[in-house]
């Protein structure tokens, strides 16, 4: 079934056919009809199955149809971070490309006077991060008064991220009678919780099992002591020629670490993470995705957002506290169909961390060892093991998540 059949006009299907996009994914199968008949929607859909263009589209078919030459501000996007903010804006400027429909931008770590200038100017659509959206409604410098379509993008991320002061504060400056679109990759009580505040009589739209890891992503785990994790790493994009490689670490500080390590050995490697400017991460991505740097370490916080096409490799340096962050990671490959592996390398004290993980994407992951990298079982000692208990792991996890959350820099 071809986009002609969802409903989208011929200056939204010109732009679909200009980005080479053939047949509509499962989410924009599912969800563009159901937008377009005005319905409230919660979507399990991952990073990578299309789902931005799953709700651009019906919006700006609607945006089209109401024929307004004013730009009144009619859409709100929200979405945790200014990269996935910056990549839904720019996904809404080519689809409407060829129509009159405007779209801006509104997120932090950036001076708030251009984004003034472009909201008076006139927009439909505002792409936005919640805590900039709140300085602009404090400031007076947005007019939220006539949003008829709101859309919650990676929702999950959202929550995680500590945003839902802003987002009620946020709801509260909303018209009452519009149209929300909640999309999250993983569900969990709290996301329920806000689809009860947020949501009236929704359709239930899942292309994926929810929590489950994108299907076409190929996931190995290799068993390797932390102190040659990173001799492996190098070792394997070396021999086996990878030339795009995204790797994730917990910490931002593990992430230049890495960097720099990797560079030694002869791999064109940049970091990207919280407390790089706007610009130098938008560099380090923009260098990345030309093929000028080969490996790009990320932090989970600052690779959200990043669509980076047809990524073939994707490295879980650590495994993430959160077992969530596990599938966001794996779906940066693997993108709208293309397949794409993902490792991960476990050291002995992360085995309860990939039991977490199975746990989510209720799946069991088999471990191997790398030829040359087997594990040092010698080192494992009786003290180690009492270490690793899952309850005194937790006990000591606790500490350091909420450490490294109220570390995290949100994007305001
Ligand atoms: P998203 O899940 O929205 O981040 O989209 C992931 C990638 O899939 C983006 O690079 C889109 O350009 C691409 N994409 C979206 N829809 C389609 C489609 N119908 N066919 C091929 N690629 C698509």
């Amino acid at each position: 079934m071809g986009f002609s059949t969802l409903g989208i006009n011929e200056n939204l299907l010109k732009a679909v056919i200009s980005q080479g996009y053939d047949e509509p994914t499962p989410i924009q199968t599912s969800a563009i009809p159901v937008i377009l008949s005005g319905k409230d929607i919660m979507a399990g859909a991952q990073t990578g199955t299309g789902k931005t263009a799953a709700f651009a589209l019906p919006l700006l078919q609607k945006i089209t149809e109401q024929e307004s030459k004013n730009h009144i501000l009619k859409t709100l996007v929200l979405t945790p971070t200014r990269e996935l903010a910056q990549q839904v804006h720019k996904s809404f400027e080519t689809y409407s490309q060829f129509t009159q429909i405007k779209s801006t931008l509104a997120y932090g770590g950036v001076s708030i006077k251009t984004q003034v200038k472009a909201l008076k100017s006139g927009a439909d659509i505002l792409v936005a991060t919640p805590g900039r959206l709140f300085d602009h409604i404090v400031n007076g410098t947005v007019d939220l008064s006539h949003i008829e379509y709101l859309v919650f993008d990676e929702a999950d991320r959202m929550l995680d991220m500590g945003f839902i002061d802003e987002i009620n504060r946020i709801l509260k400056r909303l018209p009452p009678k519009r149209q929300t679109l909640l999309f999250s990759a993983t569900f969990d009580e709290a996301i329920f919780k806000l689809s009860k505040t947020l949501l009236k009589n929704p359709e239930l739209i899942e292309v994926n099992q929810r929590n489950t890891a994108a299907a076409q992503v190929e996931q190995v785990v290799y068993n390797v002591d932390a102190d040659r994790k990173r001799e492996l790493v190098s070792h394997l994009i070396g021999s086996k020629n990878w030339q795009q490689v995204l790797i994730f670490t917990r910490t931002k500080q593990g992430a230049d670490a890495l960097a720099k390590e990797m560079c030694k050995d002869g791999l064109k490697t940049q970091s990207i993470h919280g407390d790089k400017s706007q610009g130098a991460r938008e560099k380090a991505l923009q260098e990345f995705k030309s093929g000028k740097t080969r490996v790009l370490v990320a932090t989970d916080v600052a690779a959200r957002g990043l669509d980076i096409q047809q990524l073939s490799y994707v490295i879980n340096y650590e495994l993430p506290y959160i077992a969530e962050d596990y599938i966001h990671r794996i779906g940066r490959t693997g993108r709208a169909g293309s397949t794409g592996l993902a490792i991960s390398l476990l050291s002995s004290e992360e085995n309860w961390l990939l039991e977490q993980v199975e746990n989510v994407i209720k799946n069991r992951l088999p471990q191997q060892w790398l030829p040359g990298y087997e594990p040092d079982l010698s080192k494992k000692t009786i003290k180690d093991d009492f270490k690793n208990t899952r309850s005194a792991q937790k006990r000591r996890i606790k500490k350091r998540t909420f450490g490294e959350k109220i570390g995290h820099k949100r994007s305001r």
